[in-house]
């Protein structure tokens, strides 16, 4: 049976890639492909990449992971000087090469394709109305509207297209798109999944993330705005807002735990971001200890933060199985479990017979703090403080980021000290939430290379810049607070 639970619907988190030479030197897809390697982290089912040399388009998809998927014979197929290339992650444990992006559509006025991160919440009444007039569907992908309406719509141009699209989809979108001739980046009129652009020698890069512009030499030059669409081509680089309002909510799930901690994110460097959560958390919760250790990766900064400010000892601790993919991935709760053993092991060294502070980024369903103190008591801790460097996650995201339903967030059910038992802590203690939007705004930064070539709507530089506090602050805590960007339509209202 192909029917999907609610459950298991794809909840997509992915990254994006565009290139465009100036140039028009083929080998966009090289870069295209070197870009996805460093995106890779944002998903590892399957990878895409469509190439246009000013007159066609040629796309390959499949599943797997950048480094298995590609090689010589089929990159050096996929010539031309504009790229657009995706990575997606799906946790329902489904795999469908329906749902590999991305997506290209043809007819006569031309080809379009299409790479997209986030997810849309008005995908139902969307998919009924191109029903209705005639579209079909191959994918359960909610993408694959994106790219129905722009099709259905092209025969206004490129752009009216586009804006005509992007006015009628609801939700988070970080948008690479293509035609034959033009690479275009937009994101959502709340910025919540981010996008930026960067600079090469002979061109143009757009990117989910800017460690993805660093492995490819490139500069960045900025962050698309939230409601702006960038048209890239010939002519150089044009940009526009869309027309709607918008109010800045990033989702602050990419500082804590999705983004590289290379990347910086709308001008805030990640990193800098969880070592300040960490400084924050030992200035909240600060126990007596001989060592902190950080659970790799997207705790360790959190982990040094938190030893910088309270002056114990920073140490590794612990050991990540570099070859293992994402716990999350494992089907059953057992084998999640079990994968945490596989995953993560204790340095004895570092950990017998000490008072242990151990930071992670987030507890989600506390599979993986209970294994882990689990480890560092085996390894002869004499106590284990755990340390979370964001809040209680009690609710599910609809945008972009895998969290599972209600029942199965552990803080959704259970207050810290149930939590603390649960886990099997000395003690337990997450950042606030007013800590953690502290901790991001003083790492905000006005920054010179908000300039590039082409015209700009400034309006779109500042949108949400000066709003400040834990609720209007400038990012979506939707999982935190249960307060999302937008209503909810249709079934997902009744999650
Ligand atoms: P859990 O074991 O279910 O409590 O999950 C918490 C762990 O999963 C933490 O170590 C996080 O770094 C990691 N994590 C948090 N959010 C996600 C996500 N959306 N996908 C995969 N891993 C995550």
């Amino acid at each position: 049976m192909n029917t999907l639970t609610d459950d298991e619907k794809l909840k997509d988190h992915c990254g994006v890639i565009g290139v465009y030479l100036s140039d028009h030197e083929p080998n966009a897809s090289r870069l295209a492909y070197y870009g996805l390697q460093s995106l890779q982290h944002r998903g590892q089912e399957s990878t895409g990449l469509a190439v246009g040399d000013g007159e066609r388009i040629d796309h390959f998809k499949a599943m797997g992971l950048v480094a298995d998927v590609y090689n010589k014979e089929n990159l050096s197929a996929l010539t031309g000087h504009i790229a657009i290339g995706h990575v997606l992650y799906s946790t329902c444990g489904k795999a469908y090469i329906e749902n590999a992006q991305p997506f290209v559509s043809r007819s006569k006025l031309g080809t379009i394709a299409v790479a997209h991160n986030g997810s849309l919440v008005n995908t139902d009444p969307m998919k009924e109305f191109l029903e209705e007039t005639g579209s079909t569907f191959t994918s359960t992908s909610d993408s694959e509207v994106i790219i129905k309406l722009i099709a259905k719509n092209y025969k206004k141009g490129l752009e009216r297209a586009l804006t005509d699209t992007i006015q009628l989809i609801k939700g988070s979108f970080a948008l690479c798109v293509m035609t034959e001739k033009t690479l275009i980046g937009a994101r959502d009129p709340n910025g919540i999944r981010p996008l930026c652009l960067g600079k090469l020698q002979n061109g143009w890069i757009l990117a989910s993330e800017s460690c993805a512009i660093d492995a490819i030499g490139g500069e960045l030059v900025r962050d698309i705005a939230p409601g702006e669409i960038v048209i890239i081509n010939d002519d150089g680089v044009l940009s526009f807002n869309f027309g709607e309002k918008t109010s800045k909510k990033t989702c602050v799930f990419e500082y804590v735990y999705f983004a590289r901690p290379d990347s910086i994110i709308d001008g805030i460097p990640v990193i800098e971001a969880r070592k300040k959560m960490g400084e924050v958390l030992a200035r909240e919760s600060g126990v007596a200890a001989d060592v902190v250790v950080g659970v790799p990766d997207s705790g360790l900064a959190a982990a040094i933060g938190y030893s910088r400010a309270s002056g114990i000892p920073y140490a590794m601790g612990i050991v990540k199985n570099k070859y293992i993919g994402r716990t999350f991935i494992a089907p059953s709760q057992e084998e999640r479990e079990a994968m945490v053993f596989v995953k993560l092991n204790a340095v004895k060294s570092d950990i017998e017979g000490k008072r242990v502070v151990i930071i992670d980024d987030s507890i989600v369903r506390g599979t993986t703090s209970r294994r882990l103190i689990q480890i560092l008591r085996k390894a002869g801790a004499k106590e284990v403080h755990f340390r979370i460097s964001s809040p209680p996650v009690k609710y599910p995201c609809y945008f972009g980021i895998d969290t599972p339903a209600r029942a199965d967030l552990i803080s959704a059910n259970n207050d810290s000290e149930e939590i603390r038992k649960a886990i099997g802590a000395d003690s337990l203690a997450f950042i606030s939430m007013e800590g953690m939007i502290e901790a991001l705004q003083s790492c905000e930064y006005e920054d010179d290379r908000q300039k590039i070539d082409g015209k700009r709507d400034h309006a779109a530089q500042t949108v949400g810049a000066s709003a400040s506090g834990a609720t209007n602050c400038g990012y979506c805590q939707g999982c935190f607070l249960g307060e999302y960007p937008m209503p909810m339509i249709g079934e997902l209202g009744k999650r």
